[in-house]
């Protein structure tokens, strides 16, 4: 008997689970520019989703008609069953975590400050042990609470990003191109501490990012944008495969053109 916990396809996983938002229908239109056209699809509870596309796909509108930063000109963005447009805005934010598109900390605030920003705006200041073992959680160490944000790599920024988002305990992480800044070893190890993250806290986890290799190697479900449109939704092992058709399939070329140059420059130096 298979066990029924350990799917023998972990990507059966986010099928079968609820969805935590679903988009029904959903378009967002600025005059005669179409940002999103008319998606529908379901974002499982627990699972991890990486959205990738072309600058001005419309990865960002989708994202912020979740938590109510934009509204859709038709269809519905429903959370845990719910029109999000029909919740209080301030009970639908506590429960998402949000990691915004070039958005960093406020200079003048110090770390910790930065990280409680929202319990506090919402009435309900974060003890000092709260914004501790946030930042422990993001492998900051706590004394860096009091240090500005200047003071801070561009690394540690992000991490005390994280941190922020995660400070209301929130069922959903949205994260809009959270390490496009960063080198690419830093960015490494902040998307495998994210997806660590993301499992030991069982969170929901929509990622924004126009790098396929980072998609593939951390989200269990990719979706592909263009021109406000869902092109390909499948498993990493499906887009590898080229089961994404023709978009994803040269966006899933270029890491994979690269790892084979690589491969074959070390056979040549090998050579040597
Ligand atoms: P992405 O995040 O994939 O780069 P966006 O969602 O930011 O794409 O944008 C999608 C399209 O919508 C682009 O053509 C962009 O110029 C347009 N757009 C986004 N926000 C606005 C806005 N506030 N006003 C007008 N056009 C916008
Ligand atoms: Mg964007």
């Amino acid at each position: 008997m298979p066990d029924p916990s350990s799917p023998a396809d972990p990507s059966l996983a986010y099928a079968s689970a609820d969805p935590l938002v679903t988009f029904d229908g959903v378009t967002r239109s600025y005059g005669s520019v179409v940002a999103v056209a008319g998606i529908d699809c379901s974002i499982a509870a627990g699972s991890f989703v990486a959205l990738v596309g072309a600058s001005g796909s419309g990865k960002s509108t989708l994202l912020k008609m979740v938590n109510t930063l934009e509204t859709p000109s038709a269809g519905r963005v429903l959370f845990a069953g719910e029109d999000v447009t029909q919740m209080r805005a301030a009970r639908l934010r506590r429960r998402i975590g949000y990691v915004f598109q070039g958005i960093g900390l406020f200079p003048h605030f110090t770390v910790g400050e930065n990280i409680g920003i929202g319990p506090r705006l919402s009435g309900d200041p974060l003890p000092a042990s709260r914004v501790a073992e946030l930042l422990e959680l993001v492998e900051l160490d706590a004394d860096m609470a009091s240090r500005m944000p200047d003071e801070l790599s561009g690394g540690q920024r992000q991490r005390v990003g994280v941190a922020r988002a995660l400070a209301n305990d929130p069922e959903l992480l949205l994260m809009d191109e959270p390490f496009g800044a960063l080198d690419p070893i830093t960015r490494d190890a902040l998307g495998e501490k994210v997806r660590e993250l993301h499992d030991r806290l069982s969170l929901t986890t929509v990622m924004v990012t126009h790098d396929m290799a980072e998609a593939l190697l951390l989200a269990d479900r990719v979706l592909v944008m263009d021109a406000g449109k869902v092109v390909a939704d499948g498993n990493p092992g499906d887009l590898l495969r080229g089961e994404g058709g023709p978009i994803a399939q040269g966006l899933v070329a270029v890491p994979r053109q690269q790892a084979e140059k690589l491969a074959g420059l070390e056979g040549r130096t090998r050579a040597q």
